[in-house]
């Protein structure tokens, strides 16, 4: 019982490097020419917004919500740097939960498997990707690849928008 458990935990916590390794090859390559920009901060939640790669002129949403932020506040607080230090601590060690606003998150597998993992953010979708994704291949679309590839490039405009939100 004790594996099944720490099994489940493992399976529950997956940072951005862990969905970052783990997205498909191909999504990974769509990824590249793709370029990213942070849209704001809330809390411990991150908007961006990424290029769609199929339409010019046109972006998708993602939501990063980094679940470490907290305690690695709570661990640098008093310091010098704190938000800074925080930041990069939970982007680098933390967990994620995720969330794009694309047609291939949703449809191709990608919202299931984030929702079967524990890093899907905000609505879960458990519709099995029978015809787009059957073997379930990947992580996240190349929207997030992208994005969150993008989120440790980010953080001093990431501690001027955490600082504005009061977040500490
Ligand atoms: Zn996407």
């Amino acid at each position: 019982m004790r594996e099944a458990r720490d099994l489940q935990q493992l399976l529950l916590e997956l940072t951005a490097r862990d969905v970052l390794r783990d997205a498909d090859s191909k999504s990974k390559i769509r990824a590249k020419p793709l370029s990213s920009e942070i849209l704001r901060m809330r809390g411990n939640v991150v908007s961006m917004r990424t290029t769609s790669g199929t339409t010019r002129g046109k972006h998708w949403n993602q939501t990063i919500q980094l679940l470490g932020l907290r305690k690695a506040l709570d661990k640098f607080r008093g310091g010098k740097s704190t938000l800074m230090k925080a930041l990069v601590q939970a982007i680098k060690f933390g967990d994620v939960k995720v969330h794009c606003t694309c047609p291939a998150y949703k449809w191709w597998g990608y919202a299931y498997i984030s929702t079967q993992l524990g890093y899907k953010f905000s609505r879960k979708q458990n519709i099995f990707p029978k015809i787009r994704n059957p073997s379930l291949r990947g992580t996240v679309c190349k929207h997030l690849i992208n994005a969150l590839g993008a989120l440790p490039f980010n953080v001093p405009s990431l501690v001027k928008r955490a600082r504005k939100a009061g977040i500490a």
